[in-house]
């Protein structure tokens, strides 16, 4: 199959990487194109615009940083809708908002075009070794015949409907769920080690009973390690998922309390560490005295 790439970071240079291992042609494009050298390399073909990538796939994926970056290729005569025939198919990965993957959805749908939501879970290792969980949603023919690719970059695939956004959704409350377990094990093991208890010890033992799960075993790592630098998901990111998960909650009119203290202290330890720290330092924060207790 033609397969297009928008997007080479930490998780676009990975993904790329699995699709073309897999033998498909696939074409490039990057805002920096120096990222694509060792793809190039590889057998990829580098395209001068997103038009250009579009005019040569029967399938786009995007794995864009956020929505301002999504919506930057879609218009315009360099831009995605320009190239993409009728009939082809967007597949965006990135977290970007519910409301946003609505707009997208609508304005392919005017041009008889195809677009899936995607996102994915799972760091840059994963996207690397193909072990990411793709959270799906689109029409059932799209999706149809998206299973191949799927397969070649994930581990495994939930389908959640027909509405694009609905997968946009189930992302953001579980970068939500995952922000709130590194903040409250952080704060675990600033308790546990102001009483003079190892921090690795309090990981192995609840990370072998009671939170046997892949978070609290990554993030535990991380946090006794104190390997914040070089960012897997930079602060920012994560700031970014913060406000779009308090945009779907505005939308709603669900309160989220505990989404608010995780915004002010993400922002604080950006302040504190600068943007090229990930977004796990918020663990490493955790306990700093002097911070409101409600
Ligand atoms: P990244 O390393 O910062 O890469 C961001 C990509 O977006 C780069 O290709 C960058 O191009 C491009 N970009 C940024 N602004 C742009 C603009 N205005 N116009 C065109 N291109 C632009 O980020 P990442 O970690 O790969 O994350 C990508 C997406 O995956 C994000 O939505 C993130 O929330 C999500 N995600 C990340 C992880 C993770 O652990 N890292 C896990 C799951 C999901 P340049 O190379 O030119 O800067």
């Amino acid at each position: 199959m033609k397969i297009g790439f928008l997007g080479l970071g930490q998780m676009g240079a990975g993904i790329a990487a699995n699709l073309l291992r897999a033998s498909h042609q696939v074409t490039l494009w990057n805002r920096s194109p120096s990222k694509a050298k060792a793809l190039l390399d590889a057998g990829a073909t580098l395209a001068s615009n997103p038009r250009e990538v579009a005019a040569n796939s029967d399938v786009v994926f995007s794995m864009l940083a956020d929505d301002a970056a999504l919506l930057a290729v879609l218009d315009g005569d360099a831009g995605l809708f320009a190239g993409l025939a009728r009939g082809s198919l967007h597949v965006s990965l990135s977290t970007i908002g519910v409301a946003t993957a609505d707009a997208v959805t609508q304005r392919h749908a005017e041009r008889g075009q195809g677009f899936v939501s995607a996102p994915v879970f799972g760091r840059p290792e994963a996207a690397a070794a193909a072990k990411l969980f793709v959270v799906a949603a689109g029409s059932a023919a799209d999706l149809e015949r998206l299973q191949g690719l799927f397969a070649v970059i994930s581990q495994r695939v939930f389908v959640i409907g027909e509405q694009p956004s609905a997968a946009n959704l189930v992302k953001l409350c579980g970068n939500f769920m995952i922000l709130a377990a590194i903040e409250s094990l952080g704060e675990a093991l600033a308790l546990a080690a102001g009483g003079g208890v190892s921090k690795q010890q309090l990981v192995d033992i609840l990370t072998s009973t009671l939170f046997d799960a892949p978070v609290y075993k990554n993030y535990g790592a991380i946090l006794v390690g104190e390997k914040f630098r070089p960012a897997g998901f930079a602060a920012p990111l994560g700031l970014k998922d913060m406000r779009l998960a308090r945009e779907a909650a505005d939308g709603v009119g669900v309160s989220m309390p505990v989404l608010a203290i995780l915004d002010a202290h993400l922002r604080e330890t950006i302040a504190r560490e600068g943007s090229d720290i990930d977004w796990s330092s918020i663990g490493g924060l955790a306990g700093l005295k002097g911070r409101p207790q409600t």
